[in-house]
């Protein structure tokens, strides 16, 4: 009995998360894979305080892509950004903490990477718009809509963050 409530516990207490806790979708595109940025992507999300809630490589099919960015389907560029995302795999992200949202495209820097600050990833790393390395969703409800766009449910881990009381008074 008792190891039933335990286990019946344990599988809330998993799935349990901050309800207020906001997420973002990022992703590194296929120039900043192929660069071998991933490592210093994630790092700098990590050494910010934010909580890694999922990641995967993937080659998004050409749908994904179109269905992503279909708000810009009337743009000049919309074709050549469809296909430079494309052209290789994309490591796909779903990040979690306070303000990750708009903190995010801090981190990010401006789209086009000739005006990003340096110490942003933009700033750093790229010079042309388009090929510039990384995405970030601009709202919370374009990051509710691209997190479910990119990833299944089972794919999202809630889990405490270790340092959580070291980051957040
Ligand atoms: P962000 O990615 O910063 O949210 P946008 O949503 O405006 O910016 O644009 C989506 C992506 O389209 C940009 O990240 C960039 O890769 C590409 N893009 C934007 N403007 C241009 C442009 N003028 N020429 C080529 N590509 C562009």
């Amino acid at each position: 009995m008792v190891a039933t409530l335990l286990s019946v516990f344990s599988v809330f207490a998993k799935n349990m998360t901050d309800p207020k806790a906001e997420r973002t979708f990022i992703a590194i595109k296929p120039d900043g894979v192929q660069r071998g940025l991933i490592g210093d992507i994630i790092k700098r999300f990590e050494q910010k305080g934010y909580k890694l809630v999922a990641g995967k490589l993937m080659w998004a099919p050409k749908e994904l892509l179109m269905n992503h960015y279909k708000d810009l389907a009337d743009k000049p560029f919309y074709n050549g950004l469809v296909a430079y995302m494309a052209s290789g795999p994309v490591f796909a992200m779903v990040w979690e903490g306070k303000a990750v949202v708009a903190t995010g495209r801090k981190i990010l820097g401006a789209t086009n990477p000739l005006d990003s600050a340096p110490g942003t990833i933009r700033g750093d790393y790229c010079i042309d718009v388009g090929r510039n390395i990384c995405h970030g969703s601009d709202a919370v409800e374009t990051a509710q809509r691209e997190i479910a766009l990119w990833f299944k449910d089972d794919e999202l881990n809630d889990y405490e963050f270790a340092d959580k009381k070291w980051i957040y008074e």
